[in-house]
């Protein structure tokens, strides 16, 4: 374990207690909240007042979840949490996903520049990797071959 993730680790220990601890590589979905009475937990708003048909992942589904689901989390505060949190933390995420191969909703992702140019794939059997000139994705040092 590398110093930084002891670090935050540690940070997690001390400052967090797990109430339940959920599986997510289990076959089975894993529902939170009343599938019944909904109530969001984020605006208070019941099923008389808001909408409850998307299904709401309770950790985005871009980082793998595709078990943990939020009866709690209404249309409209999930469509928040989507175009303002979550497409920021995916365009955070996207090269770590790329080089780590993780799925986001049916496949693994390129990592793309902002602008579209320079890019990363990885294949079964390949990286390719496309920089333009200006972007400096890419640094290469000979000496310690890496
Ligand atoms: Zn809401």
């Amino acid at each position: 374990m590398n110093t930084q993730t002891k670090y935050m680790m540690d940070f997690f220990n001390d400052n967090y207690v797990p109430l339940t601890v959920y599986h997510l590589n289990k076959e089975d979905k894993i529902t939170l909240g009343s599938a019944t009475e909904k109530v969001c937990r984020f605006c208070n708003k019941d099923e008389s007042e808001t909408t409850f048909n998307n299904i709401a992942h309770a950790i985005p589904e871009f980082i793998g979840n595709k078990k943990l689901i939020a009866n709690y989390e209404c249309d409209t505060c999930n469509q928040k949490f989507s175009s303002l949190l979550e497409s920021h933390m995916g365009n955070y995420m996207n090269l770590w996903h790329t080089l780590t191969q993780v799925k986001e909703k049916r496949s693994v992702p390129s990592f793309k520049t902002i602008n579209d140019k320079s890019r990363i794939d990885i294949g079964p059997e390949n990286v390719n990797i496309a920089e333009y000139t200006d972007d400096n994705i890419l640094s290469v040092d000979a000496e310690k071959k890496q």
